[in-house]
Protein backbone atom coordinates (compact mmCIF):
# COMPACT_ATOMS: atom_id res chain seq x y z
CA UNK A 1 0.00 0.00 0.00
CA UNK A 2 2.71 2.78 1.03
CA UNK A 3 4.19 1.64 -2.36
CA UNK A 4 1.04 2.32 -4.15
CA UNK A 5 0.48 5.82 -2.15
CA UNK A 6 3.93 6.70 -3.54
CA UNK A 7 3.00 5.91 -7.22
CA UNK A 8 0.01 8.03 -7.06
CA UNK A 9 1.84 11.19 -4.90
CA UNK A 10 4.06 11.24 -7.92
CA UNK A 11 2.07 9.53 -10.79
CA UNK A 12 5.24 11.34 -13.31
CA UNK A 13 7.73 8.73 -11.55
CA UNK A 14 8.83 5.55 -13.83
CA UNK A 15 8.00 3.26 -11.54
CA UNK A 16 3.82 5.04 -11.65
CA UNK A 17 4.00 4.97 -15.47
CA UNK A 18 5.19 1.59 -15.24
CA UNK A 19 1.91 0.81 -12.98
CA UNK A 20 -0.25 2.43 -15.13
CA UNK A 21 0.90 1.03 -18.27
CA UNK A 22 1.12 -2.76 -16.63
CA UNK A 23 -2.51 -2.25 -14.71
CA UNK A 24 -4.41 0.40 -17.08
CA UNK A 25 -7.49 -0.38 -18.56
CA UNK A 26 -7.45 -0.35 -22.64
CA UNK A 27 -7.95 3.84 -23.59
CA UNK A 28 -11.24 3.42 -24.53
CA UNK A 29 -12.48 1.73 -21.15
CA UNK A 30 -10.76 4.48 -19.17
CA UNK A 31 -12.50 7.23 -20.97
CA UNK A 32 -15.79 5.54 -21.56
CA UNK A 33 -16.38 2.66 -18.76
CA UNK A 34 -18.02 3.95 -15.60
CA UNK A 35 -15.66 2.47 -13.58
CA UNK A 36 -13.05 4.90 -14.16
CA UNK A 37 -15.63 7.94 -14.29
CA UNK A 38 -14.27 9.25 -10.98
CA UNK A 39 -10.40 9.10 -12.60
CA UNK A 40 -11.65 11.32 -15.25
CA UNK A 41 -13.49 13.43 -12.89
CA UNK A 42 -10.10 14.21 -11.23
CA UNK A 43 -8.89 14.27 -14.33
CA UNK A 44 -10.40 17.21 -15.15
CA UNK A 45 -9.83 18.45 -11.80
CA UNK A 46 -6.71 18.95 -11.43
CA UNK A 47 -6.70 21.02 -14.54
CA UNK A 48 -9.00 23.07 -12.66
CA UNK A 49 -6.79 23.19 -9.74
CA UNK A 50 -4.00 24.26 -11.72
CA UNK A 51 -5.29 26.95 -13.60
CA UNK A 52 -7.16 28.55 -10.36
CA UNK A 53 -4.86 27.85 -7.29
CA UNK A 54 -1.41 26.54 -9.16
CA UNK A 55 -1.37 23.50 -7.53
CA UNK A 56 -3.38 20.54 -9.18
CA UNK A 57 -4.94 19.74 -5.51
CA UNK A 58 -4.82 17.01 -2.73
CA UNK A 59 -7.56 14.39 -2.62
CA UNK A 60 -7.93 11.50 -0.09
CA UNK A 61 -5.87 8.59 -0.68
CA UNK A 62 -6.59 6.27 2.21
CA UNK A 63 -7.46 3.28 0.38
CA UNK A 64 -5.91 1.29 -2.41
CA UNK A 65 -8.84 2.78 -4.81
CA UNK A 66 -8.25 6.23 -3.96
CA UNK A 67 -4.73 5.74 -5.06
CA UNK A 68 -5.45 3.64 -8.44
CA UNK A 69 -8.16 6.66 -9.21
CA UNK A 70 -5.32 9.15 -8.65
CA UNK A 71 -2.87 7.43 -10.38
CA UNK A 72 -5.09 7.44 -14.11
CA UNK A 73 -6.11 10.51 -13.78
CA UNK A 74 -2.90 12.08 -14.11
CA UNK A 75 -2.47 10.55 -17.77
CA UNK A 76 -5.90 11.77 -18.18
CA UNK A 77 -4.88 15.32 -17.22
CA UNK A 78 -1.86 15.62 -19.53
CA UNK A 79 -4.21 14.22 -22.46
CA UNK A 80 -6.92 16.77 -21.80
CA UNK A 81 -4.25 19.60 -21.60
CA UNK A 82 -2.69 18.72 -25.19
CA UNK A 83 -6.02 19.06 -26.80
CA UNK A 84 -6.56 22.55 -24.96
CA UNK A 85 -3.62 23.60 -27.07
CA UNK A 86 -2.66 26.87 -25.57
CA UNK A 87 0.70 27.25 -24.33
CA UNK A 88 -0.26 29.38 -21.71
CA UNK A 89 -2.79 26.74 -20.00
CA UNK A 90 0.12 23.76 -20.67
CA UNK A 91 2.94 25.74 -19.00
CA UNK A 92 -0.16 26.79 -16.04
CA UNK A 93 -1.14 22.81 -16.08
CA UNK A 94 2.96 22.05 -15.67
CA UNK A 95 2.91 24.46 -13.24
CA UNK A 96 0.24 23.14 -11.06
CA UNK A 97 1.56 19.68 -11.30
CA UNK A 98 5.84 21.20 -10.35
CA UNK A 99 3.92 22.94 -7.38
CA UNK A 100 1.99 20.37 -5.85
CA UNK A 101 5.31 17.33 -6.20
CA UNK A 102 7.21 20.07 -4.59
CA UNK A 103 4.35 20.60 -0.96
CA UNK A 104 5.22 16.26 -1.19
CA UNK A 105 8.93 16.18 -1.50
CA UNK A 106 9.49 18.65 1.11
CA UNK A 107 8.61 15.93 3.42
CA UNK A 108 9.97 13.59 2.17
CA UNK A 109 13.23 11.87 3.22
CA UNK A 110 16.68 13.16 1.60
CA UNK A 111 17.19 9.30 0.31
CA UNK A 112 13.87 9.68 -1.54
CA UNK A 113 14.93 12.96 -2.97
CA UNK A 114 18.40 11.39 -4.26
CA UNK A 115 16.44 8.41 -6.12
CA UNK A 116 14.14 11.22 -8.03
CA UNK A 117 17.20 13.41 -8.71
CA UNK A 118 18.30 10.38 -10.70
CA UNK A 119 15.58 10.26 -12.74
CA UNK A 120 15.66 13.90 -13.77
CA UNK A 121 19.41 13.45 -14.24
CA UNK A 122 20.35 15.46 -11.54
CA UNK A 123 24.54 15.62 -10.88
CA UNK A 124 23.65 15.96 -6.97
CA UNK A 125 26.33 14.50 -4.38
CA UNK A 126 25.37 13.15 -0.75
CA UNK A 127 27.60 13.39 1.79
CA UNK A 128 26.40 10.75 4.03
CA UNK A 129 28.68 11.82 7.04
CA UNK A 130 27.21 15.19 7.27
CA UNK A 131 23.96 14.60 5.68
CA UNK A 132 25.12 17.52 3.48
CA UNK A 133 23.65 17.92 -0.11
CA UNK A 134 25.04 19.57 -3.24
CA UNK A 135 24.43 20.07 -7.04
CA UNK A 136 26.93 20.44 -9.78
CA UNK A 137 26.88 24.13 -11.33
CA UNK A 138 25.02 23.25 -14.60
CA UNK A 139 22.40 21.63 -12.98
CA UNK A 140 22.02 24.45 -10.94
CA UNK A 141 22.21 27.26 -13.45
CA UNK A 142 19.45 24.91 -15.56
CA UNK A 143 16.74 24.65 -12.66
CA UNK A 144 17.30 27.11 -9.62
CA UNK A 145 14.92 29.99 -10.27
CA UNK A 146 17.78 32.15 -10.00
CA UNK A 147 15.21 35.37 -10.31
CA UNK A 148 14.88 34.94 -7.05
CA UNK A 149 17.93 36.71 -4.18
CA UNK A 150 18.60 33.58 -2.01
CA UNK A 151 19.07 31.74 -5.44
CA UNK A 152 21.26 33.74 -6.91
CA UNK A 153 24.61 32.36 -7.35
CA UNK A 154 26.67 35.19 -5.75
CA UNK A 155 24.87 34.27 -2.67
CA UNK A 156 25.63 30.70 -3.18
CA UNK A 157 29.31 29.10 -2.42
CA UNK A 158 30.91 27.08 -5.47
CA UNK A 159 33.28 24.32 -4.61
CA UNK A 160 35.12 22.31 -7.03
CA UNK A 161 32.14 22.87 -9.38
CA UNK A 162 29.04 22.00 -6.80
CA UNK A 163 27.11 24.18 -4.85
CA UNK A 164 25.97 22.94 -1.63
CA UNK A 165 22.14 22.89 -1.28
CA UNK A 166 19.78 22.18 1.57
CA UNK A 167 17.20 19.41 1.47
CA UNK A 168 14.12 22.02 0.90
CA UNK A 169 16.49 23.34 -1.90
CA UNK A 170 16.79 19.75 -3.66
CA UNK A 171 13.11 19.57 -3.92
CA UNK A 172 13.09 22.84 -5.16
CA UNK A 173 15.09 22.04 -8.49
CA UNK A 174 13.35 18.83 -8.64
CA UNK A 175 9.89 20.75 -9.07
CA UNK A 176 11.55 23.08 -11.62
CA UNK A 177 13.32 20.03 -13.56
CA UNK A 178 9.82 18.15 -13.28
CA UNK A 179 7.91 21.93 -14.68
CA UNK A 180 10.23 21.74 -17.75
CA UNK A 181 9.94 17.56 -18.50
CA UNK A 182 6.36 18.25 -18.13
CA UNK A 183 6.52 21.77 -20.31
CA UNK A 184 8.60 19.58 -22.92
CA UNK A 185 6.06 16.35 -22.76
CA UNK A 186 2.68 18.60 -23.17
CA UNK A 187 4.53 20.41 -26.31
CA UNK A 188 5.20 17.38 -28.38
CA UNK A 189 2.22 15.68 -28.14
CA UNK A 190 -0.63 16.08 -30.69
CA UNK A 191 -4.38 16.15 -29.49
CA UNK A 192 -6.05 12.31 -29.31
CA UNK A 193 -9.47 13.07 -30.88
CA UNK A 194 -11.14 10.38 -28.86
CA UNK A 195 -10.05 13.05 -25.89
CA UNK A 196 -11.23 15.58 -28.13
CA UNK A 197 -14.83 14.23 -28.12
CA UNK A 198 -15.14 13.00 -25.11
CA UNK A 199 -14.14 15.99 -22.85
CA UNK A 200 -14.97 18.70 -25.57
CA UNK A 201 -17.31 20.66 -23.18
CA UNK A 202 -14.47 20.68 -20.49
CA UNK A 203 -12.02 21.63 -23.58
CA UNK A 204 -14.08 24.83 -24.63
CA UNK A 205 -14.62 25.56 -21.16
CA UNK A 206 -10.96 26.11 -20.65
CA UNK A 207 -10.00 27.75 -24.04
CA UNK A 208 -12.82 29.89 -22.95
CA UNK A 209 -11.17 30.35 -19.71
CA UNK A 210 -8.07 31.34 -21.33
CA UNK A 211 -9.30 33.44 -23.82
CA UNK A 212 -10.84 35.45 -21.09
CA UNK A 213 -7.72 35.50 -19.44
CA UNK A 214 -5.97 36.79 -22.12
CA UNK A 215 -8.62 39.50 -22.49
CA UNK A 216 -8.06 40.96 -19.91
CA UNK A 217 -4.66 41.02 -19.66
CA UNK A 218 -4.98 42.98 -23.36
CA UNK A 219 -7.39 45.32 -22.10
CA UNK A 220 -4.71 46.79 -19.18
CA UNK A 221 -3.49 49.57 -20.80
CA UNK A 222 0.68 49.16 -20.63
CA UNK A 223 1.21 52.69 -19.93
CA UNK A 224 3.39 54.29 -23.02
CA UNK A 225 5.09 50.84 -24.11
CA UNK A 226 4.54 49.66 -28.04
CA UNK A 227 5.12 46.22 -28.12
CA UNK A 228 5.71 46.10 -31.25
CA UNK A 229 8.57 48.82 -31.47
CA UNK A 230 10.41 46.40 -28.89
CA UNK A 231 14.03 44.41 -30.48
CA UNK A 232 14.09 40.70 -30.85
CA UNK A 233 15.90 40.24 -28.09
CA UNK A 234 13.25 41.80 -25.35
CA UNK A 235 10.63 40.35 -27.44
CA UNK A 236 11.77 37.01 -26.92
CA UNK A 237 12.23 37.48 -23.19
CA UNK A 238 9.08 39.32 -22.51
CA UNK A 239 7.42 35.80 -24.30
CA UNK A 240 9.43 33.89 -21.77
CA UNK A 241 8.48 35.51 -18.95
CA UNK A 242 4.78 35.30 -19.94
CA UNK A 243 4.71 31.68 -20.94
CA UNK A 244 6.27 30.66 -17.77
CA UNK A 245 9.46 29.15 -19.18
CA UNK A 246 12.68 29.94 -16.12
CA UNK A 247 14.56 32.52 -17.87
CA UNK A 248 18.00 33.26 -15.98
CA UNK A 249 18.51 36.40 -13.80
CA UNK A 250 20.05 37.99 -16.76
CA UNK A 251 17.30 38.02 -19.04
CA UNK A 252 15.05 39.39 -16.55
CA UNK A 253 17.55 41.71 -15.86
CA UNK A 254 18.27 43.22 -19.61
CA UNK A 255 14.27 43.47 -19.93
CA UNK A 256 13.38 45.31 -16.10
CA UNK A 257 15.96 47.84 -16.87
CA UNK A 258 15.07 48.19 -20.77
CA UNK A 259 11.41 48.99 -19.70
CA UNK A 260 12.45 51.12 -16.46
CA UNK A 261 14.82 53.16 -19.28
CA UNK A 262 11.95 53.88 -21.62
CA UNK A 263 9.78 55.39 -18.46
CA UNK A 264 7.61 52.14 -17.72
CA UNK A 265 6.66 52.44 -13.86
CA UNK A 266 6.83 49.51 -11.63
CA UNK A 267 2.80 49.06 -12.12
CA UNK A 268 3.40 48.76 -16.13
CA UNK A 269 6.27 47.00 -15.49
CA UNK A 270 3.99 44.24 -13.05
CA UNK A 271 1.41 44.56 -15.46
CA UNK A 272 3.52 43.00 -18.09
CA UNK A 273 4.73 40.09 -15.78
CA UNK A 274 1.55 39.16 -14.15
CA UNK A 275 0.64 36.99 -17.04
CA UNK A 276 2.86 34.49 -16.82
CA UNK A 277 1.84 31.33 -14.93
CA UNK A 278 3.94 31.43 -12.10
CA UNK A 279 3.58 34.98 -11.65
CA UNK A 280 3.90 36.15 -7.97
CA UNK A 281 3.58 39.89 -7.46
CA UNK A 282 5.28 40.62 -3.71
CA UNK A 283 8.75 38.88 -5.24
CA UNK A 284 8.41 40.43 -8.39
CA UNK A 285 7.95 43.77 -7.08
CA UNK A 286 10.33 43.38 -4.94
CA UNK A 287 12.85 42.70 -8.23
CA UNK A 288 12.00 45.17 -10.66
CA UNK A 289 11.59 47.84 -7.93
CA UNK A 290 15.47 46.85 -6.94
CA UNK A 291 16.21 47.16 -10.56
CA UNK A 292 14.86 50.48 -11.70
CA UNK A 293 16.18 52.13 -8.60
CA UNK A 294 12.95 52.79 -6.76
CA UNK A 295 14.22 51.09 -3.39
CA UNK A 296 17.98 51.31 -4.13
CA UNK A 297 20.05 53.88 -4.80
CA UNK A 298 21.10 52.76 -8.26
CA UNK A 299 18.99 52.89 -11.22
CA UNK A 300 20.34 50.13 -13.76
CA UNK A 301 20.59 50.29 -17.84
CA UNK A 302 20.18 47.64 -20.14
CA UNK A 303 22.82 45.90 -21.02
CA UNK A 304 24.09 46.89 -24.88
CA UNK A 305 23.84 44.33 -27.86
CA UNK A 306 27.65 42.81 -27.16
CA UNK A 307 27.23 42.01 -23.53
CA UNK A 308 23.49 40.69 -24.78
CA UNK A 309 25.30 38.31 -27.28
CA UNK A 310 27.76 37.08 -23.94
CA UNK A 311 24.82 36.44 -22.29
CA UNK A 312 22.84 34.35 -25.05
CA UNK A 313 20.21 36.42 -24.60
CA UNK A 314 20.41 37.55 -28.31
CA UNK A 315 18.23 35.79 -30.46
CA UNK A 316 21.06 35.60 -33.23
CA UNK A 317 18.62 34.31 -35.63
CA UNK A 318 16.23 36.69 -35.56
CA UNK A 319 18.08 39.91 -35.73
CA UNK A 320 16.97 42.41 -37.99
CA UNK A 321 18.64 45.37 -40.09
CA UNK A 322 17.56 47.38 -37.49
CA UNK A 323 19.79 45.28 -35.18
CA UNK A 324 22.65 45.61 -37.74
CA UNK A 325 22.85 49.48 -37.24
CA UNK A 326 22.02 49.64 -33.34
CA UNK A 327 24.23 48.69 -31.13
CA UNK A 328 22.36 49.05 -27.95
CA UNK A 329 19.00 47.78 -27.65
CA UNK A 330 17.72 51.15 -26.81
CA UNK A 331 18.73 52.37 -29.77
CA UNK A 332 16.93 49.88 -31.40
CA UNK A 333 13.30 51.25 -29.96
CA UNK A 334 14.19 54.39 -30.71
CA UNK A 335 14.90 53.68 -34.28
CA UNK A 336 12.25 51.94 -34.80
CA UNK A 337 10.27 54.64 -33.34
CA UNK A 338 11.44 56.87 -36.03
CA UNK A 339 10.75 54.63 -39.00
CA UNK A 340 7.56 54.28 -38.02
CA UNK A 341 6.57 57.22 -37.80
CA UNK A 342 8.13 57.99 -41.31
CA UNK A 343 6.22 55.37 -42.52
CA UNK A 344 2.93 56.62 -41.26
CA UNK A 345 4.04 60.28 -42.18
CA UNK A 346 4.02 61.91 -38.79
S1 LIG B 1 21.22 42.83 -31.94
FE1 LIG B 1 20.89 43.99 -30.08
S2 LIG B 1 18.87 44.88 -30.29
FE2 LIG B 1 19.02 43.27 -31.82
S3 LIG B 1 18.16 41.48 -30.80
FE3 LIG B 1 20.35 41.42 -30.44
S4 LIG B 1 20.66 42.45 -28.50
FE4 LIG B 1 18.63 42.97 -29.21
Amino acid sequence: MTELLTLAKYPFLNDSKGYVKENSPSVEELLKDPLYERARVIGVERLDNAFKYRDVGNRSLSTESDCIRELFSYPIARMIAVCVDDTYFKRRYALGEAVHAYKNLIKEPAFFLLKISKEFNLGIQHFKDTNRLSVHFTDYLRYAPTRYKEWKMINRGVHKGYISISQKDLARLIQEALRSRINNELDSRKCNNIIYKIFSSDIKRFQNRVMMHRKKMEAAPIGKLSIDKLPPCMKEILVAIQSGENVPHMGRFALVSFLNSIKLNVNDILKLFSSAPDYEEEKTRYQVEHISGSTSSTSYTPPGCDKMRTYGICPVDKVDDLCKKAHHPLSYYKAKWKKDMKKEGK
